[in-house]
């Protein structure tokens, strides 16, 4: 019991990193398309979020500003031809800046089945590896993630990676050719060794 509440306190003491605000174009229109998309695939006629889960993603790219670029064209998917485009709520830099994109309290799209609950991340880079090895930009990224936790309750086991979508209890994706799909970024192996170095950096933040 003791210890329960002693980890409940400890989350409460994660320090807010240093973010940088460089927002996409989010109006009224982008809003009502994330609506009517949030209608198709969750059957929610919100743009509105809640947050319950933290995806982590990377851009597949090596510029911040390409992947900045690509969010706010809010260009239609390929495949159904749907608005709105795709984006994150926040992108760390290789330097380890954060950069936020969305507000917290918008839906983004970023993951097929959960953009509903879902706060997304993108890092620049190519390979889970890439960001797990590079101190200042895994730093920066946990960082942010353990301030996220603290700041909506989030369960440690609720921070993913986009490939571990399909097992979410949060899953739901009303359109069924969509409904296992999903990508290879942030592997379960590399988000287990995530998830411990965001404990310990929560511990650590507890002084525990
Ligand atoms: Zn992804």
């Amino acid at each position: 019991m003791f210890a329960a509440l002693a980890l409940t306190i400890s989350l409460a003491v994660a320090p807010k990193p240093h973010v940088i605000w460089k927002p996409i174009p989010y109006g009224p229109s982008r809003k009502a398309e994330m609506a009517a998309y949030a209608k198709k695939h969750y059957g929610i006629h919100s743009w509105r979020l809640h947050p319950k889960v933290i995806v982590e993603h990377y851009t597949g790219s090596n510029s911040f500003s390409a992947a900045w670029n690509t969010f706010a064209a809010n260009t239609p998917d390929p495949e159904l031809g749907e608005l709105p485009g795709t984006c994150a709520h926040f992108i760390v830099d290789r330097d380890g800046r954060i950069y936020q994109l969305v507000r917290l309290s918008i839906m983004c799209r970023h993951t097929v089945g959960l953009n509903y609950v879902a706060i997304g991340i993108e890092h620049v880079g190519t390979s889970d590896a890439e960001v797990l090895h590079d101190r200042a930009q895994i730093r920066s990224s946990l960082e942010l993630s353990a301030w996220l936790v603290d700041r909506f309750q989030i369960r440690i086991r609720n921070v993913i990676g986009h490939n571990e979508s399909l097992s979410s209890p949060y899953h739901k994706e009303l359109y069924k050719p969509w409904a296992h799909q999903t990508h290879a970024d942030w592997k379960h192996a590399d988000m287990r060794t995530y998830r411990a170095k965001l404990r310990a950096l929560l511990r650590q933040d507890a002084g525990l």
